[in-house]
């Protein structure tokens, strides 16, 4: 278009518009406000000013507005669906989640952006939309106007003995929707996928490497006496375990892997576990499971923190926050030492039921012998008087967890 806009500095508490449309210069029908917002430290400030047009310019410049929300809207609502779509295909690998919305968003919102986007109205209008927006103010004194009609900006000028300078200034109508689909739907996409991938850790407890299967095909290789994770589509899978070097898993057992919740796989339920929840400032502790753990192949807890380790001393505390528990999934010491003496799992689990009903420290320290007992004597091997096992991890009562650190 030849006819070059202007950028016109007001004050804009005070200031005479010319009588005629700012975008085609016919007689003023009615006024359209536009503002601005500007954000200076904590404080937003919004600047309204009020502009003459025409019927139709009217009409177009409104429906230029409707028709950027709409765009707007469409750019969302793909990130919404690209976002729904990976969280309801665990199968389909993270790298195409975020291909699929960089893909969806950029080529969805520029398609939805340009569709949408008024098209360049006739001459003598100036205009797709608003022929007159405030670009932006330094206290209301100084507030930069943008019009499309130059004469138009001229004679505003001139009517407010203020300067007027060409600018070549466009509408910035593919903006705001191009960015709100190539930003938001790969957001989407990557967080729906690591949501829809929860972490699996497998604990081998077994004095040999082994080789994980999951559905059949072999995942991962865990070394003797190791832990390793990794992240699965969430639902229905079997999980399967082998010598290292073996073709096929050995044993399997079918488990659901569920998104938000923790998950251990235990080949061949060669350990025993021991949760540990601690408290930090003022929190509580019900509902949340803890203690020895009934020996499984696979495990899914609601909430665990530290994987095999302790929890830490401190914790920092978000706004507001008066305290927090943090859950620690351990391997159980007493437990641990049943298998070392090549206890059977029937022996461990009679240890494990015992300790599961033992309300007081002395209930614990008899566990040891029922579960002794349960595995054959221990093979022969008594415990020497007066210096039995090391007590379980939690049988000894917990030293009150240090105040939290609040940062
Ligand atoms: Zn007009």
């Amino acid at each position: 278009m030849a006819n070059e806009g202007r950028v016109v500095t007001l004050n804009a508490s005070s200031y005479n518009t010319p009588p005629y449309c700012c975008s085609c210069g016919a007689p003023k029908q009615t006024e359209i406000e536009t503002s601005r917002s500007q954000k200076r430290g904590n404080v937003t400030t919004t600047l309204k000013m009020s502009f003459p047009y025409c019927g139709p310019c009217a009409e177009r410049a409104r429906a230029y507005k409707a028709k950027l929300i709409i765009a707007v809207a469409v750019a969302v609502s793909i990130a919404i669906l690209v976002t729904l779509l990976v969280l309801a295909i665990p199968a389909l690998p993270l790298a195409v989640g975020i291909v699929l919305g960089l893909l969806a968003g950029v080529g969805g919102s520029v398609g939805a952006a340009i569709g949408l986007r008024p098209p360049i109205p006739l001459l003598p209008a100036t205009s797709r939309g608003e022929a007159a927006r405030i670009l932006g103010f330094d206290g209301i004194e100084r507030t930069k106007v943008h019009v499309t009609h130059g004469h138009w900006g001229d004679e505003l000028a001139r009517a407010n003995n203020a300067i007027s300078q060409p600018s070549s200034k466009g509408d910035n109508f593919l903006i705001a929707p191009i960015l709100a689909g190539a930003i938001l739907a790969p957001i989407g996409a990557i967080g729906a996928s690591v949501a829809a991938h929860p972490t699996v850790h497998v604990d081998n407890a077994s004095t040999d490497a082994v080789d994980v299967f999951i559905d059949g095909k072999k995942a991962l290789s865990v070394g003797p006496d190791a832990n390793k994770s990794f992240d699965l589509g969430y639902g229905k899978h079997t999980f399967g375990w082998a010598k290292a070097g073996g073709v096929a898993a050995s044993a399997t057992v079918d488990a659901e892997v569920k998104i938000g919740e923790a998950h251990l796989y235990n080949p061949g339920k060669n350990a025993c576990y021991w949760l540990v929840a601690d408290l930090y400032g003022s929190a509580s502790v019900a509902g949340i499971t803890q203690g020895a753990q009934p020996i499984q192949d696979f495990y899914r807890f609601s909430k665990v923190d530290t994987w095999f380790g302790d929890n830490p001393q401190s914790i920092s505390l978000g706004k507001g926050q008066s305290g927090g528990t943090r859950v620690a999934l351990q391997r159980s010491k007493s437990c641990m030492q049943l298998v070392v003496k090549g206890c059977s799992v029937e022996g461990r689990t009679a240890l494990v039921n015992c300790q599961r009903a033992a309300k007081v420290d002395a209930d614990f320290d008899k566990c040891i012998e029922v579960g002794e007992a349960a595995c054959g004597g221990a093979r022969g091997v008594a415990p020497a008087a007066g210096k039995g096992p090391v007590p379980a991890s939690a049988s000894a009562p917990k030293p009150a967890p240090a105040p939290p650190k609040k940062k």
